[in-house]
C-alpha cells in the first residue's frame, strides 16, 4: 500500500517538475517570438485530438502562431528543445493524424486565417493555411469563381489541413482531389527553412516538384502557412438524381450508362441502413419504395436538351428494371435536401460510436469488393450493423461498423481491429488502398504495408529525414 502511495507521490512530483520544465521552455518562446500559448486543461484536450474517438489526447501545450515568421521561431525552438510538434487545422481528420498523444506541442494554424489575394486573371486565390474550407468556397463564389473540393466537414476543416491530407470529397470525379488545385505553397520545414513552392506557375519544369511532396504529407515534413489555390469556373445550376436499386452490379451499371453521355459532378452510394439512420433525423426519404442500395448522381444543367437526355436515360434504366425507383431535384433547394441523405450519414450515426474505415479499389471492382467484404462481415460478425456509403464514382468506400449496445467500447474496438486485418488483406488482394482519402495517421500506420511496399516506405522515411532531421514534426504518424 505505502509503495503505491510513494510511487504516486513520485509520479506527481515528476509531473510537477515536468510542468515547471515545460513552462520554462514555453516562456522563452513566448518572450522571444511573442507566440500565444495555451496550457489549460480544456485547451489541451480540445486541440489534442481530431474527429477520431479511440485515442486519449495528451498535449503539453497549444501554440497559436499568427505569422510564418512565428512558425519559423517555433520550429527553431522545437529543434533546440527537442520538442515534438503536431500541426493542427480544423481537427476534422479521421485518421488521428492531428492527435497529440505523447506530450507534443500542438501548433494550431487557426489564427492564420486571412484570405490574402485574389488574382482574377490567373484564377487563383492566395490564403493563409488556417482559412476554413467553406469560407474559401464562399469567397470564391462571391468573386465569380468556384473552389470545387467539397465535403461534409467543410464548415470546420481548414485549407492547410485539406492540403496536408490531400482531401477528396464529393466532386472528385469531375474536379479531382485537392492536389489538382494547389498552385503554390509556403511551407516551414522541420529544419526551419521557408520554402516558397511553385509560385502559381502553370508550367515549371525545373526539377523535382517539392510542392507535391507536402500534399498529403500529414504534417510530417513541414508546416504549411500559405496556400495558393487555382479556382474553377462557377458551374451552372446543379441537378441531383437519387435512384434506388436492389442489385450491387446495378450501381456501376447506372454509373456507366450516365457517364457514357454526360459529365457527372458526383456519384455517391449509400445503403438502406444508412437511409434508416438519416431519415430518423428528420431528413425526408427520397421516395416511398424501399431499396437495398441508393445512388446520388449530380450533373450540371448545361441546357434543357442536356437535362432532358439525362431524364431519358433515367427512364430507360427504370424500364429495364436496373433502377427500381428514383427522383430528380426540381430546384437548388430540393437538390440540397437530397444531398442531406448522403452528407448527414456521419452525423446521424455518430451516437452509435462507429468504427470507421475508408478504402478504395479500382472503380470497376467496387461491387465485387463490396459483395465479398460484406459477406465476410455477415459471416464472422452477424451482430454488427454495418453502414456502407461512399464516393463510388472514384472507387472510394466508407465502411462504418456501428457499436452494438451490448458490447463495451474497448471490446468493440478490439473486434473491429480484427476486421481491419481481414479487410486490409482483401484490399491487398484487390490491389486497392487501405486509405482512400482520410490518410494514415495513427489509425492505419500498422497496415501501411498492405498498400505500399517495403522499398516505398523506406524511401518515405528517407524523405522525412531530409525535411525533418530531428523528427520534430508529427513523429509517429504514417510510420514510426
Ligand atoms: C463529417 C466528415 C466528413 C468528411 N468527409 C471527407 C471527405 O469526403 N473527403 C475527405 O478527404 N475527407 C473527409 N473528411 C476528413 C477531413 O475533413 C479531411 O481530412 C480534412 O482535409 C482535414 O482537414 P483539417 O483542417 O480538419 O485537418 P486536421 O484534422 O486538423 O489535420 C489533418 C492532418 O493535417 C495536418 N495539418 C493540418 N494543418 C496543417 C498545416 N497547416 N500544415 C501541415 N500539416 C497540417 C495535421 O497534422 C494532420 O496530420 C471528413 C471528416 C468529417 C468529420
Amino acid at each position: 500500500m505505502s509503495l503505491v502511495f510513494l510511487a504516486d507521490i513520485s509520479y506527481h512530483a515528476q509531473m510537477a517538475n515536468q510542468d515547471i520544465e515545460n513552462s520554462k521552455k514555453f516562456e522563452s518562446l513566448s518572450k522571444s517570438a511573442n507566440v500565444e500559448i495555451l496550457t489549460d486543461a480544456d485547451s489541451l484536450k480540445t486541440y489534442g485530438k481530431d474527429w477520431t474517438k479511440h485515442y486519449t489526447p495528451k498535449a503539453s501545450a497549444v501554440f497559436l502562431p499568427k505569422t510564418t515568421e512565428q512558425v519559423v521561431e517555433i520550429v527553431k525552438w522545437a529543434r533546440q528543445t527537442k520538442t515534438a510538434l503536431v500541426p493542427s487545422g480544423g481537427r476534422t481528420g479521421l485518421s488521428a493524424a492531428a492527435y497529440a498523444t505523447n506530450n507534443e506541442v500542438v501548433v494550431s494554424l487557426q489564427k492564420m486565417n486571412r484570405i490574402l489575394e485574389l488574382d482574377a486573371f490567373d484564377q487563383t486565390v492566395r490564403c493563409e493555411s488556417g482559412v476554413v474550407t467553406e469560407h474559401l468556397q464562399k469567397y470564391a463564389l462571391e468573386n465569380g469563381f468556384f473552389y470545387p473540393v467539397d465535403f461534409a466537414a467543410r464548415g470546420s476543416s481548414q485549407i492547410g489541413g485539406n492540403v496536408a491530407t490531400n482531401a477528396g470529397g464529393i466532386k472528385v470525379i469531375r474536379y479531382g482531389l485537392t492536389r489538382q488545385w494547389v498552385a503554390g505553397l509556403k511551407v516551414v520545414t522541420g529544419r526551419g527553412d521557408v520554402l516558397n513552392l511553385n509560385k502559381s506557375l502553370v508550367k515549371n519544369a525545373t526539377g523535382y516538384d517539392l510542392r507535391q511532396l507536402f500534399i498529403g504529407s500529414e504534417g510530417t515534413l513541414g508546416i504549411i502557412t500559405e496556400v495558393t489555390l487555382s479556382l474553377a469556373k462557377k458551374p451552372k445550376e446543379l441537378v441531383v438524381f437519387v435512384m434506388g436499386t436492389n442489385e450491387l452490379d446495378s450501381i456501376m451499371q447506372i454509373y456507366k450508362r450516365f457517364k457514357s453521355e454526360m459529365t457527372l459532378i458526383a456519384y455517391e452510394m449509400f445503403t438502406d441502413i444508412a437511409l434508416k439512420y438519416v431519415s430518423a433525423q428528420n431528413v425526408a426519404r427520397p421516395f416511398a419504395t424501399d431499396c437495398k442500395y441508393y445512388v446520388l448522381l449530380e450533373l450540371e444543367h448545361e441546357s434543357d436538351a442536356y437535362l432532358e437526355r439525362a431524364t431519358e436515360i433515367f427512364s430507360e434504366l427504370l424500364e429495364a428494371g436496373v433502377v427500381i425507383d428514383g427522383t430528380i431535384s426540381q430546384s437548388p433547394k430540393q437538390a440540397a435536401e437530397l444531398w442531406k441523405l448522403r452528407e448527414n450519414i456521419t452525423e446521424a450515426t455518430s451516437h452509435k460510436q462507429p468504427y470507421k474505415n475508408d478504402v478504395s479499389v479500382r472503380v470497376s471492382r467496387v461491387p465485387e469488393f463490396l459483395s465479398e467484404m460484406s459477406a465476410t462481415l455477415k459471416r464472422e460478425h452477424p451482430s454488427f450493423e454495418v453502414v456502407w456509403f461512399g464516393h463510388v464514382g472514384d472507387g472510394n468506400l466508407h465502411i462504418n461498423i456501428l457499436k452494438p449496445d451490448d458490447i463495451a467500447g474497448p471490446q468493440f474496438v478490439e473486434k473491429c481491429k480484427k476486421v481491419d486485418e481481414v479487410m486490409f488483406k482483401m484490399i491487398e488482394k484487390f490491389e486497392g488502398s487501405i486509405s482512400a482519402e482520410h490518410g494514415v495517421g495513427l489509425v492505419k500506420k500498422a497496415f501501411l504495408h498492405h498498400t505500399r511496399d517495403k522499398a516505398e516506405i523506406e524511401i518515405m522515411r528517407d524523405i522525412k529525414r531530409v525535411f525533418d532531421p530531428d523528427r520534430i514534426l508529427n513523429p509517429g504518424k504514417i510510420f514510426d
